[in-house]
């Protein structure tokens, strides 16, 4: 009998058990969604892709003394993590104005913040993801306010990693979401993926308009075309610097 159960299939990604029940295998998928799964379709070989950038990233973010979920990457697909209990957050770190903070602010696109801008999101497919403020997140008791502190000044640390590592590949961190879970010892663990999925990556070298230089599922979203290329790219640019470390 197969020790392996699926026990969830999200957008990107497919979780199974595994003999430990201490170890999930995460393993990633080809399928694209975007604006809350309206639009659907496919970026072939991102499931691969997707698995390697997250797996360096995650190894790179341990380095800088980040604990993560990860464990190893048994296939280029597939990634073996620590069983957490996932808190239903996403918390996004902003560099440069993009996405929703220029459609909600009216700040231009590509504008430098002054300082990364951490903000909470509820992580419900059914009301859309909402943009969360301390009090909602405490009233409807997402975290305790000492993991909110935790999760904040762990995101502006893996923000620090993320730019100094994703500057080596010639490449601007503009905004990206993490995901956190809860092990066994209620210990906060940085969870999920890290890729061109779930980030918006600037290439450095196509000059100034940030519309030429999107290397993320931007161009998915917005039908830019070359979205395989892309991530490719990043990849490539990563696996590179890594090798260089
Ligand atoms: N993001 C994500 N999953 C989500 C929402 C956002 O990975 O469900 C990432 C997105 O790729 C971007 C950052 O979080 O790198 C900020 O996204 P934003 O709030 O601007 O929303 P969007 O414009 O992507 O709808």
């Amino acid at each position: 009998m197969s020790t392996q159960t699926k026990i969830y299939e999200g957008k990107a990604k497919i979780l199974y058990t595994t003999n430990d029940s201490k170890i999930l295998l995460a393993d990633y998928k080809d399928d694209a969604t975007a604006f809350n799964a309206q639009k659907r379709g496919s970026i072939q070989g991102k499931g691969s892709m997707n698995c390697t950038i997250s797996s360096k990233l995650f190894q790179q973010l341990e380095a800088c003394g980040i604990k993560t979920h990860y464990i190893d990457s048994p296939a280029p697909h597939q990634m073996r993590v620590k069983a957490l209990k996932i808190l239903p957050l996403e918390i996004v770190v902003r560099n440069i104005a993009a996405g929703s903070l220029c459609q909600q602010t009216g700040l231009e696109l590509g504008t430098v913040l002054k300082q990364p801008l951490v903000e909470f999101y509820y992580k419900n497919d059914q009301l859309q993801d909402p943009l969360l403020t301390r009090d909602r997140l405490f009233l409807l008791e997402l975290a305790t306010p000492e993991q909110v502190d935790t999760m904040t000044h762990l995101a502006l640390q893996i923000n620090k990693c993320l730019c100094d590592f994703f500057g080596r590949c010639d490449i601007t961190l503009v905004d990206f979401k993490l995901e956190f879970g809860l092990d066994s010892q209620q210990q906060l663990l940085l969870a999920d993926e890290i890729s061109p999925d779930t980030c918006r990556l600037w290439d450095n070298s196509k000059g100034s308009d940030p519309n030429l230089r999107i290397l993320d599922k931007d161009r998915f979203r917005r039908d830019l075309g070359n979205v395989e290329n892309a991530y490719q790219e990043v990849l490539q640019r990563v696996l590179k610097a890594v090798k260089s470390n």
